[in-house]
Parts: structure tokens; sequence; C-alpha cells
């Protein structure tokens, strides 16, 4: 299992078990409030039904007073209290759970008390006023006090009860009551304890367990909708967010991002060398890199970044950034890069990819999604056409630049097939500059309009788009025809593209145009630049071999701007190097570097049985230099520039003219007669 799965996993039980943890909560509390309700209401329920109990032993003791008592108006009134201590000590084995009574007036004042057995004397001390008997009296409504003593098992509870006394349907006074409810107060809760506890049953059977097969169906639920989510948004082969989330994601967080400090960069990756490893190695290996570089990449981002792989081997990175600090787009680009750059390791083999970065930042290169995609996949195309394994920011300019490289490929497919192409020929001298030893073909192309594209712009373009092969090939035939043309002695030089050596058999190619335009080997030189040796070598330098087996010779190109590696010029046998033109800026400058450089040049081409030729001679100063540096050969604009055809014969017409000049010239010299050198003079 692929090691984004397995997180994958992991998330879904994590949001599993959360789902649960989300509905115990809820499902505790219920319990709780439950509890807590069947407590508060059966409490009260007790108390109720105590107090209606201690009520109606109060009433029924009252009764019995009244009843019992027939002096009892004269002693609320305030006169005889011993008949009632006499009622009261009869009385209380009939009531078993009353310890204490009192009787109040209508106002309140106490009259009897059952403590002190007797009546308080009138007008002695002043009998206390009891506001709860008063209000008894008045609304005939009974009152009730139930008081907790004590702790543990010496806990009393007490009543303190006051009802009217009532006399033939009127009320005479009120009675207190104080009774001991202990007993029934402790059975009451007990009989309580055990009804609660079958309804505690009750509700664990009506919540509880509906409740937990509620959560395991909605955690169940919750679990397959994360997997559908995850499905929906996530890259199953290397776990990271798909294009539609990721575009998603950037949506939402720049409509935040646009009311904050915080702003966002998207980065794409283009991996460079992918199709190779895929059609070299296969599909699975082609995996494993994709998911390595998957994860490669996440360690490289931070915790607000985010991941997407968007296509086959194109990934991009969302990253959110503070105004104040922009550079940490660049050094995310720049990370990304260093980190590609490594190899990987995978099945026992080593694996070299690289990428190439294309950045855009909001708001300065996009407000929107789609704005600032297109900037960012602008600047990739155009990082990876001019900067491959680079990061590259956006920049306005790139869409320009774009749509005319646009056009210049649909200009090349036109060219081709209607053969609007042209070679002209820049002429190669000796080094004294009036030897004519050959010419260079220099493939031409115009745009629609007549304006001339060069062929610095539209070559690359031809060999990226795969056209420079067809193109070379037709550069290749038209140059040795017209080379064919030419005195024998003239050489035609023509430029390969390294692209040439990788899709074509350029040694089948070279003979097979030998022999359709029949131009002799020797008379055909093919110049190739320091880049063609870089990939595959062995197989670029067996090819060249063999072109030269056929008598053609080789030229090394632009010697002096790329690696210029002497190692190439041990490994095959060039014939001729060609010079810069870049050396000849301050090559007339006494001592300068150019100078110096281009002697060494020289000496080492002697050593090595090399040509030496310089290009891009503009100067008689330059021509100078060239001289007294003992070189080969020389061309540039001081000599020529590249002429079509027209100009190719008039330059070749007064080339035979000046030879049958130039030999008349000698035969006078020599004393041939006048006659014969005025003929001569006529037929050149
Ligand atoms: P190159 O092979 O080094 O060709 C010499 C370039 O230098 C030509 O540019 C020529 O016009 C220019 N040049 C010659 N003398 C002077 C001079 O005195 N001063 C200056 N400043 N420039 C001079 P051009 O024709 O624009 O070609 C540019 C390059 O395009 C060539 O460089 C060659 O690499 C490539 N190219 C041209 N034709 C072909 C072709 O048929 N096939 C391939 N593969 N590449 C070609
Ligand atoms: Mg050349
Ligand atoms: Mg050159």
């Amino acid at each position: 299992m692929c090691p984004g799965a397995n997180r994958t996993f992991g998330g879904k039980m994590q949001a599993k078990s959360e789902t649960r943890k989300r509905g115990v909560l809820p499902l505790l509390i219920a319990i709780i409030a439950v509890t807590i309700g069947v407590i508060f209401v059966g409490n009260n329920a007790l108390w109720g039904m105590l107090r209606a109990d201690t009520e109606a032993n109060a009433t029924a003791w009252g009764a019995f007073l009244v009843k019992r008592v027939p002096q009892l108006e004269q002693v609320v009134g305030g006169k005889d209290s011993r008949q009632i201590a006499e009622a009261f000590l009869r009385g209380r084995g009939e009531i078993g759970t009353m310890r204490r009574f009192r009787v109040y007036d209508r106002r309140g004042i106490e009259r009897v008390d059952s403590d002190q057995v007797g009546f308080r004397p009138l007008g002695g001390e002043a009998p206390s006023l009891n506001k709860t008997a008063a209000g008894v009296f008045a609304s005939s409504v009974a009152a009730f006090e139930f008081v907790e003593h004590g702790n543990g098992d010496a806990r009393l509870y007490t009543a303190r009860t006051m009802v009217p006394l009532i006399k033939d349907g009127e009320t005479i006074g009120v009675l207190e009551v104080f009774s001991d409810e202990t007993a029934s107060w402790t059975s009451l809760q007990a009989q309580f304890r055990k009804v609660a506890m079958q309804i505690g049953a009750l509700v664990f059977l009506a919540f509880l367990l509906p409740g937990i097969l509620y959560l395991r169906r909605t955690g169940q639920l919750e679990f397959a909708a994360s997997r559908l989510k995850h499905t929906v948004e996530y890259d199953a082969l290397t776990g990271t967010l798909n294009r539609s989330a990721f575009t998603a994601l950037l949506r939402e967080q720049l409509s935040s991002a646009s009311t904050r400090e915080m702003k966002v960069a998207v980065h794409f990756i283009d991996l460079d060398r992918f199709k190779n490893i895929n059609d070299a190695l296969g599909h699975a290996v082609g995996d494993q890199v994709l998911s390595a570089t998957a994860q490669r990449l996440r360690r490289a981002i931070g915790t607000r970044e985010r991941l997407a792989r968007l296509g086959a081997d194109e990934f991009a990175i969302m990253q959110p950034f503070y105004t104040q600090a922009p550079e940490v787009v660049a050094q995310l680009g720049r990370d990304i890069v260093r980190e590609m750059a490594r190899p990987f390791f995978i099945e026992n083999s080593e694996i070299q990819i690289g990428a190439t970065v294309g950045y855009a930042s909001s708001p300065r290169d996009g407000r929107t999604v789609e704005d600032l995609v297109r900037a960012a996949d602008i600047a990739l195309a155009h990082a990876k056409e001019t900067a491959r394994g680079e990061a590259v920011p956006f920049d306005p300019g790139m869409e320009a630049q774009r749509q005319y490289r646009q056009r210049i490929e649909v200009r090349l497919r036109q060219a081709l097939a209607r053969q609007q192409f042209e070679v002209h020929f820049q002429p190669l001298y000796g080094v004294d500059g009036h030897e004519l030893r050959g010419f260079e073909a220099l493939l031409r192309l115009k745009d629609e309009d007549g304006t001339p594209i060069s062929p610095e712009v539209f070559i690359p373009i031809a060999e990226e788009i795969g056209l420079i092969g067809p193109i070379g090939h037709w550069v290749l035939l038209q140059s040795a025809r017209t080379a064919r043309e030419w005195p024998d002695d003239l050489v035609v030089s023509v430029n390969l593209s390294p692209m040439q050596f990788q899709s074509h058999d350029m040694p089948k190619v070279v003979r097979e145009v030998l022999q359709q335009t029949g131009l002799p080997p020797h008379r055909l030189e093919l110049e190739v630049t320091e880049s063609v040796l870089i990939t595959d070598t062995d197989k670029v330098l067996l090819a060249l071999r063999e072109i030269k087996s056929l008598g053609v010779s080789i030229a090394l190109d632009d010697f002096g701007t790329g690696y210029s590696s002497l190692g190439y010029l041990w490994s095959f046998p060039f014939d001729k190097l060609k010079v810069d033109k870049s050396f000849m800026k301050d090559l007339a400058v006494e001592g300068s570097k150019s100078r110096e450089i281009l002697a060494t040049i020289v000496a080492l081409g002697k050593v090595l049985d090399l040509k030496i030729t310089a290009e891009g001679v503009e100067t008689k100063e330059q021509a100078e230099v060239l001289r007294s540096l003992d070189c080969d050969l020389v061309q540039g604009f001081l000599y020529g520039r590249p002429l079509d055809a027209d100009q190719m014969a008039t330059l070749l017409a007064s080339r035979v003219r000046n030879e049958a000049m130039e030999r008349a010239s000698q035969r006078l010299r020599r004393g041939v007669g006048k006659s014969s050198i005025v003929a001569a003079l006529k037929s050149a």
C-alpha cells in the first residue's frame, strides 16, 4: 500500500472516532439531565407526601382537641389551660409522632404550649405574636416547615405544621404541631430509591440502547461519507489533493485573503524527465516516482501550504504568505527545485528527475483563481522553454512572448509544408581574406509579412516541436544540391542540431543525401556544437565517426561558448574548430583576454591537427590580429554577409572572372602573345 493511502486510512479512522466522541457527549448530558430530573421530581413528591401526612395528623389532633376540650374557645380566648394539658397528655398516646403542640388565637398570640403545660397568666409576660399563625387563621390554609437536624445516624427530621382549629364550621384558633418525621421520611426515601432504580433502568432501556445504536449508525454513515469525500477530493496514487479540490481550496483562500494581510501564491511544478522514466522503466516505477515526489514535496512545504497533483507529472502548491514577507514565495520555489534535483533511489536504480517551477502570487499576478492559475501556468510554460530546472516567477511580458512563440510554431509548420524556407550562404575565406574556400549554409525564414525571423529564434522552437528533423534534412539536401553546381574546390558547411542525432540515423541521412546529389563527400562539412556531445555521448560519437568515415569533415561550431571541455577534443577527431564570434569583440585590443585565449586555441589546434576558423570578423583590425595569430579560415561581415541564390551567382561569376584575369595577367608576365590575352580576358 502506498504511503498516501496509509495516511488516508488513518485519517478515516480518526474521523470515525471523532464522530463517536461528538455523539457520546449529548447522550451523557441527556442521561445526567434525566437523572437530576428524576431526583428533583422524586424529592418534591416525597416532600409533598410528607406534608400531606403531617397536615392530616395535625388536623386530626386539632379535631381531637376541639372535640375533647369543650372549653377550647375560652382557652383560646385566654382563660383556662389545665384541661388542655390533660387532654394533651391523654391524646399523646394516640398521635404517635407528635412531640409538642401550641395553640394560637386569631391574632397569632400563643395561648397554650404543651411543653409548659399551663396558661400564660393574663397581663403577665407578653405572649409572643406569631404572624404565620395569624395568616393561617385568616386564610384557613395550613402552613408547613420541614427541618433537618444533626447528621449521620443521629440525623432527625421534624415537621412543624400549623392548621386552623375548627369548631362547628368556624375557625376558633390555630394549632401548631411539632412532629418527628424521621421514621416516615427515611422509609419514604428508601421506597423512593427503589422506584428511582426502576426508573433508571427504564431510562437506560429507553435512551441508552437506542442512543448507542444511533451513534453506531451515524458513525458508520459519517465514515462512509468521509471515504467518499476523500475519493472525490484526493488523488488516489499520491494522497494529495486533486485539481478540483485544489481549485476550491484556492478560491476559499483567495476570498478570505483579500480581507487580510495574508496573500496567496501558487507554484506549478513540472517534472522534467518523467516521460523518459515512464518509457524506459515502465509505469510501475513511474508511479513510485510520483509517490516519492509527493512525499518529498510534502516535506518541503510547511503546515500552511497545500500540495496537489494536477495531472500526470504536474503538481501544484498553494502557499499563503504575509504581505510583509513576499520573499518566502521565491524561497519555496528554489526549495522545490533543489529538493527535486536530488536523485531518487527506486528498485535499486538511481533516478534523476529534476523539476521546473512557475509561480504567481495574488494580488499582483491575479485576484481570481482563474487569473492566478493562468499566470502560474504561463510562468511554468515559460520556464520550461527557457529555464528548465529553475523556479521562475510570472511576468506580464511572458504572455506576449508565448503568443509570439505560438505564431512561430504555426509559421514553421506552414513553411515546411509550402517549402518556404530558404538557404543563404556565407563565404568562408583563407585567413588572408582573398582565397574563397567555401560557404556556410544558413537557414532563412520570413514571417508572412516578409519580416525575417532569426534562426536563433526559430531553430530552438523547431527543435522543441520535433520539426528540426525534416527541416534539417531539407537544408542538407538543398545545400548539397546547390554546392554541386559550384566550382569543385568549394566546400559547403551545414549546421546540424543535436536533436537530429537523437531522433535520426544521421550517418544514413548523410549517405543518402550524398548519393542523391552526387556531391563528393570531401566537399561537405558538418557543423555541430558541443551540446551535441552532452547527452548520449557514446551514441553521438559513434554516429560522427561513421559520418567522418564517409569522407565528410566535421567542425566544432561556436567553440568557447559552451562547456569547452578539452575532453571532447580528445574523444573525437574533429577537423575544424570554429571560434565563436564573441571572441572578436575586444580582439583588436592589445593584451586582451580574447586575444590570449584565441592564441592558445590556435596553438591547441596546431597540436591536435585542427583547422581554426574565426567567426564574426567585422573589422580590418580583427582580420589583422587573426592573420598575426595564424588562424586558418575567416568568416564574417568583413568578407561577406550570407547571400541568397542571386547574390551567390554574382559572387561566383565574379570569382571566375577574377581567376581568368589572374591567369591572363600571369601569362602576360610570362610573355605570352597579347592577342591571346585579350581573347582570354574577353572569355572571362
Ligand atoms: P552559426 O552556425 O554560428 O552561424 C553563424 C552566425 O553568425 C550566422 O547567424 C551569421 O549570419 C552570423 N554572422 C556571420 N558573420 C557575422 C559577423 O561578422 N558579425 C555578426 N554579428 N554575425 C555574423 P544566423 O544566420 O543568424 O544563424 C544563427 C545560428 O542559427 C547559427 O549560428 C546556427 O547555430 C543556427 N543555424 C542557422 N542555420 C541553421 C541550420 O540550417 N540548421 C541548424 N541546426 N542551425 C542553423
Ligand atoms: Mg555554424
Ligand atoms: Mg557559429
